[in-house]
């Protein structure tokens, strides 16, 4: 739980802050930071008390990624079923296969497998869904207890708009919610707590929707569910419960609160944007799972310049990949495609056109530290544990990476140096790693994890 490390380093200080440090150290005691800075400024203290690693040329520290919305469960689902849009690929392939949780067995194989995954992928703290059954959801906490990973773990609620093998009763719902809270806090760990789940909207009746409001309130525990993901669903919730927008829904029942994030948010109307703000409620952009499933391009600018605190969701199973990493080329896909569209007016209609004048011609496409941003700090922001996790502040507990990009798939090249000399001087050899590692490496290229100090992964798991 003790450690010196003396190389790179790099962690964001806020979205459009990243430090970089080329020569330096990161003091960690008793699994938090207690020292940050260049190597000259090292405290002799720390270099005779601590273990020192020393890094290589070739390899640097980042805080671990924050997952804000992953769905256990659909594990086993991922890359196939992606030919439909969010309400029939429920139907078709997620609920059926989130029925087979009521067995253990299956859950505690898939939740092992899920957990280890994510931790060689580099996620230190995931926001899960599990299942409607309480046991299994019980299982996956445990899981994660067992191999060190942050987490925040959901018994999902549905009793309404569900098929008939896969929904509960109102009261059954929410007693099992009760045992299934009380069975984590049980577990007494200081990584793994639970979070209240309602599925969305269009499968809980508001009966439902206070009963886990008021649980929240009680336990003062995090809240996650979805918003405003896809058209059709938005028309359902505003029929199915008669209000002028999706947001309205959870407000009326008291689950926007700061410790809540809501996945997507797509499409929401400005007038939610400022609800969200005034609770200081989160959004978790899963870029993949919306484009996957049609669903839509949410403007991720829009909502932080609405100040709303937003994270990164890899949403497995609309979502193909457990990597945060892929969160992060996606998030900067959509973004440059946003860009394209409002900032050009390019739309693939074969016609040459220039912008016009209604054009947001200002439109900023997200660059890389801020994707790095929404995938560590924004994260754990939204997740309203940034006093925890989420960059290398002293005080904060050590939740890391110990990048090597010297790994498969990058290839790495010495190039002449009056080459370099003429090549763009603003990036320095730390900003070409980390671009590297975001854009081209995977998990091959995380050697180590850290989760409070401990050692999560080892480079041969
Ligand atoms: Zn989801």
């Amino acid at each position: 739980m003790d450690h010196l490390f003396l190389g790179s380093i790099a962690h964001s200080k806020s979205l459009d802050d990243l430090e970089t440090i080329e020569n330096g150290f990161l003091a960690v005691k008793n699994g938090k930071i207690v020292g940050i800075g260049d190597r000259a400024s090292l405290p002799a203290e720390y270099s005779s008390t601590l273990p020192v690693t020393t890094l290589t040329s070739s390899q640097f520290l980042l805080p671990g990624f924050v997952d804000c919305h992953i769905h256990a469960p659909q594990y086993p689902n991922i890359g196939v079923g992606l030919d439909l849009p969010l309400l029939q690929w429920l139907e078709t392939y997620t609920f059926p296969l989130e029925a087979a949780y009521k067995d253990n067995d299956f859950a505690s194989k898939v939740y092992s497998a899920v957990v280890r995954r994510t931790i060689s992928c580099g996620t230190t703290l995931a926001s899960y869904f599990a299942s409607n059954y309480k046991d299994s959801s019980l299982i996956l906490a445990k899981e994660a207890v067992k191999q060190g990973q942050r987490a925040l773990i959901g018994k999902v609620c549905s009793n309404a708009s569900s098929p008939d093998y896969y929904i509960e009763k109102t009261e059954d719902s929410l007693r099992d919610t009760e045992t299934f809270i009380n069975g984590v806090i049980n577990l007494k760990s200081a990584l793994v707590k639970p979070i209240i789940t309602p599925r969305f909207a269009l499968s809980c009746t508001s009966e439902l929707l206070t009963g886990l409001g008021g649980l929240a309130t009680k336990y003062d525990l995090h809240i996650q569910s979805h918003i405003s993901e896809n058209c059709d669903e938005i028309k359902a919730v505003k029929r199915m419960f008669q209000k002028g927008t999706y947001t309205e829904v959870y407000e009326d029942n008291k689950l926007l609160t700061h410790k809540c994030i809501m996945a997507h948010g797509v499409h929401l109307e400005d007038a939610e944007l400022k609800l969200l703000k005034k609770y200081d409620t989160a959004i978790a952009h899963c870029p993949t799972s919306n484009t996957k499933l049609r669903s839509g391009f949410c403007d991720v600018r829009r909502l932080l310049n609405a100040g709303i605190k937003v994270g990164l969701g890899t949403d497995v199973a609309g979502g193909h990949n457990v990597s945060i990493l892929l969160a992060i080329h996606d998030a900067l896909n959509v973004s440059l495609s946003l860009n394209i569209i409002k900032k050009q007016n390019i739309l693939g209609t074969g016609q040459i056109q220039h912008p016009s004048d209604d054009c947001n011609k200002d439109y900023q496409a997200l660059e890389y530290k801020n994707a790095l941003y929404l995938a560590t700090l924004g994260g754990a922001r939204a997740l309203a544990l940034d006093n925890v996790c989420g960059n290398f502040a002293v005080g904060k507990e050590f939740d890391a990476l110990l990048v090597d990009i010297s790994n498969k798939p990058l290839d790495l090249f010495d190039i002449p140096l009056s080459v370099a000399e003429k090549s763009s001087a603003s990036h320095s050899r730390l900003d070409k790693m980390i671009q590297k590692f975001l854009y081209v490496g995977d998990d091959r290229n995380i050697n180590k994890v850290f989760i409070s100090g401990k050692q999560v992964k080892n480079h041969s798991d």
